[in-house]
């Protein structure tokens, strides 16, 4: 099944806004299995409308609009499909009072035209606005499918999920479902995980790998077709295992998991505590952690130690030390995360120091960071970077390698 998506409105081609509910249905049409093949962007116009309807028509069995549903002389969505179509609109009574319904609650009095939102292409399924007045809809004629969904995208969104989706699964995959699985990793490039599981992906029907990399991550997302839930399922942890069998060292979580909801996780599961001495990244870390509710019982505190003097004096980092060395060193970094770890009374001192950029610091070029992790009881832990990228990309990769270099020693401490 092909799709083309045709977004509805002058705004569009003003560069009022972005088209980003293209954006949106791409990446929900991918995890349906649908290929997306065109998307078009066209002003309020009955005649372009037209002829970009009629273009879609050639080359696409779903075409799926958004925008241009609502009251307005200028909204002609629905209209042009209506004549091209040679359908009637006819009156949707549960739209209708929904919106009248809308009126009533908020006192204000309805005009004639917004009894136009109720209408509806006749013969179609009417797709619910649980968050606006115009109903989206959706019919098959001749083997291609239209969908209209309105252009706002807090409308649009919950209306796709909560109704299109399943109008296009029970279309498309009458005997199939499907499960989809987003495996994330940290501390491997994209380009190094794609080598390691080449085969892999160039073997893969069912399920499909496909790789997304961005913000010094890397993620699979794998889709699994299957008549039962059980068996795609299945299908997926079969993937899963064999992927994880190349580079599962670097497979930190699942789906909507981030480094710092994990780092979280393994603390409270321990019972541990932490505390975080931070130069480049200013607090960062913390912030990340603490913005986690529950982190109370895990985030003892911390230094923002951005200049030496500091260091010094709040951390009792030698000034012999800081004129040899330099705060950034290995040696710096791992008195550091000891010290806020004694300081603050708990289990784990974590330190960030490091050349955010763009000038270099001590000698050192933007991108040289070193990360200590101090564990009662054990060795302290240096890890020594070189990253790339801007002020802002090299902070961001720090604290998500800070999370990294934690969770892998909280995983050897067990
Ligand atoms: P309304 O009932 O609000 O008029 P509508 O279905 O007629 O809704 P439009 O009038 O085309 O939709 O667009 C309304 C608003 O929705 C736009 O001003 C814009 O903010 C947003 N919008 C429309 N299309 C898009 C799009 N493709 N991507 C992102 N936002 C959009
Ligand atoms: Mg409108």
């Amino acid at each position: 099944m092909n799709a083309e998506l045709i977004a509805v409105g002058s705004e569009l081609l003003l560069g009022q806004i972005a088209n980003t509910n293209a954006q949106f249905l791409s990446q929900q049409l991918a995890e349906l299995g649908i290929n997306v093949y065109f998307h078009t962007v066209v002003g309020d116009n009955v005649q372009r409308l037209e002829q970009a309807v009629k273009i879609a028509q050639t080359r696409a069995d779903l075409i799926i609009f958004t925008g241009g549903l609502g009251p307005t002389k200028d909204d002609v969505t629905k209209e042009t499909i209506a004549r091209l179509l040679q359908r009637e609109l006819v009156l949707d009574e549960e739209a209708l009072r929904s919106i009248e319904a809308y009126y009533a609650r908020t006192k204000r009095t309805m005009t004639e035209n917004n009894k136009k939102q109720a209408l509806v292409l006749n013969g179609s399924v009417v797709l619910k606005n649980e968050y606006g007045m115009a109903p989206g809809m959706a019919l098959t004629v001749d083997g291609m499918t239209y969908m209209l969904l309105p252009g706002p995208p807090k409308e649009m969104k919950p209306m796709f999920i909560r109704y299109g989706r399943p109008f296009l699964l029970g279309k498309l995959h009458q005997h199939e479902r499907i499960e989809s699985r987003v495996l994330r990793f940290f501390g491997i490039g994209e380009s190094q995980l794609e080598t390691e599981i080449e085969d892999l992906i160039e073997n893969q029907s069912n399920p499909t790998i496909a790789p997304l990399a961005g913000d010094g991550e890397v993620t699979l997302r794998l889709t699994a077709k299957h008549a039962s839930v059980t068996e795609a399922k299945k299908l997926l942890d079969e993937t899963e295992r064999a992927i994880a069998g190349r580079v599962g060292q670097y497979l930190y979580g699942y789906n909507e998991d981030t480094l710092f909801m994990k780092v979280m996780e393994q603390l409270q599961k321990q019972g541990k505590t932490i505390a975080a001495a931070e130069s480049l990244t200013g607090g960062r870390f913390t912030a990340e952690l603490t913005a986690i509710p529950g982190a109370s019982q895990t985030v003892k505190g911390g230094v923002v130690c951005y200049t030496n003097e500091v260091k010094e004096r709040v951390l009792s980092i030698p000034s012999a030390l800081l004129e040899t060395d330099g705060a950034v060193s290995e040696q710096c970094a791992k008195l550091l995360a000891e010290h806020v770890r004694t300081l603050c009374q708990a289990d784990i001192g974590i330190s960030f120091t490091g050349v955010a950029g763009p000038d270099p610091l001590e000698g050192k070029r933007a991108g040289t960071v070193y990360i200590g992790v101090a564990l009662a009881g054990q060795e302290t832990e240096v890890h020594a970077l070189t990253l790339a990228g801007d002020r802002e990309t090299i902070r961001t990769r720090t604290i998500k390698y800070g999370c990294f270099a934690v969770l892998k020693q909280l995983a050897a401490a067990l």
